[in-house]
């Protein structure tokens, strides 16, 4: 046998037991019914649901707890919760000791599934992640534009939620220009439910994302998966690995969780109220800080409570800081790329432990990054990643083949 034949035939049987080990590990994420965690057994815990435009802060003071008590059970929850979060609708659970002027237990529940809770234990908060077991089901879903309809009127139709038709939307129209799209186009969609209770809960993700054009080119898009889900990286990508989304700018951490959003909040050191002008992410000394996009440094230095700062200017009146780093690897005038290693994170200037503030302004003035900008972890996978890329493509592409099997067999059914 020659030898290239041999190294194919090998490498296929790999893909194929991976596959083989993956289906089975995703299939053990569903698990029976009575192991589950009853949920809503609140006796003695005063119910708080947030609402529209209210922050974490102002209601925790509503309780008359003074803001140095406050700040410590945010700062507790900041440790581990993803700050950015909060919305209005979810549901507060707590017990306030009047006497000590203290919040002695905490659920935060983020969603149907998952639960947070910080008990007080002497003079420091615990931390308990509470999830609830449920099901994961692929759906494949097939939508064609009929006449004077869109991608997104086909979807809507196909009976998929509006958050998921945007996903979906941004994806498509990072790969074709959604203008030229005639009738009888088709997609393709694998949804990755989830189950719980029967019921399926609106956190849909499309992992595989295929268009069928008229006169327009074919194109397939995946979902990748880094392994870690504060990884910057998951994300959909086409064949080769290329980030789908469009005018998108590169994340300033490979890893990204918030641990205090853009907008008005009690200052963790002075204990007043001011305005946030950017985001903190959190992240270890040393961590590498990348430019979001390319641009000229316009300082790099020592700026009173920011401590080590970088400014870069970029095309379209936009400028990006990145403030509290441990050190500055670029000079004042320096023409940098995106996703330039600029700095590393630290804790330097006016800040309570290692994160890297970073602000964004337009025209002149602070903008929250998260709604202003569309940020990726990598214009394309490199490396090992696209290996990984590579066999998950593969995965997705079988699961794609029994999801539509299925739709048809219950087709037939009807
Ligand atoms: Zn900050």
């Amino acid at each position: 046998m020659p030898k290239k034949t041999l190294i194919a035939i090998i490498s296929a049987t790999l893909v194929v037991v991976s596959t083989l080990i993956l289906l089975l590990t995703l299939k053990n994420c569903s698990r029976p019914e009575e192991q589950q965690v009853l949920i809503n057994q609140y006796e003695g815990y005063e119910e708080r649901v947030i609402k529209d435009g209210e922050s974490l802060f102002a209601i925790l003071l509503s309780y008359n707890i003074p803001n140095k008590n406050v700040i410590l059970l945010t700062n507790a929850m900041a440790e581990h919760i993803d700050m950015s979060g909060f919305k209005p609708g979810q549901v507060l659970h707590l017990i306030v000791d009047s006497e000590a002027k203290m919040i002695t237990d905490f659920y935060y529940t983020e969603n149907e599934i998952v639960r947070h809770r910080l008990t007080l234990e002497g003079e420091k908060y615990n931390y308990q992640l509470l999830k609830e077991p449920y099901e994961r089901k692929y759906t494949y879903i097939k939508a064609t534009v009929t006449a004077g309809g869109t991608f997104l009127i086909a979807l809507e139709k196909a009976g998929i939620n509006k958050s998921v038709r945007q996903k979906i939307a941004n994806v498509l129209e990072s790969q074709i220009s959604t203008g030229g799209v005639q009738p009888g186009a088709w997609i393709e969609v694998l949804l990755d439910d989830k189950i719980y209770k029967g019921k399926q809960l609106p956190y849909s993700e499309p992992i595989y994302v295929a268009f069928h054009g008229v006169s327009l080119k074919d194109s397939e898009a995946f979902w990748y998966d880094d392994g870690d889900a504060t990884s910057a990286f998951n994300g959909m990508y086409n064949i080769k690995g290329e980030a789908l989304a469009s005018n998108a700018v590169r994340y300033p951490l490979n890893n990204i969780r918030v641990t205090s959003p853009f907008g008005k909040r009690l200052h963790p050191i002075s204990g007043t109220w001011k305005m946030h002008n950017g985001i903190d992410y959190a992240g270890k000394t040393g961590t590498p800080v990348f430019s979001v996009t390319s641009g000229k440094v316009i300082s790099a230095g020592v700026e009173g409570g920011y401590g080590k700062v970088v400014r870069i200017q970029h095309p379209g009146g936009m400028e990006t800081q990145y403030a509290h780093l441990s050190k500055i690897y670029v000079k004042r005038g320096q023409a940098v790329t995106k996703g330039k290693t600029i700095g590393a994170v630290g804790s330097t200037g006016y800040s309570t432990g290692p994160h890297l503030h970073f602000g964004v302004k337009k025209n002149g003035r602070w903008v929250n990054p998260k709604t202003n900008l569309k940020m990726i972890g990598a214009y394309k996978l490199t490396g090992d990643k696209l290996k990984v890329f590579q066999q998950q493509q593969n995965t997705i592409k079988l699961q794609v083949e029994e999801a539509k099997k299925e739709t048809e067999l219950n087709q037939e059914k009807r």
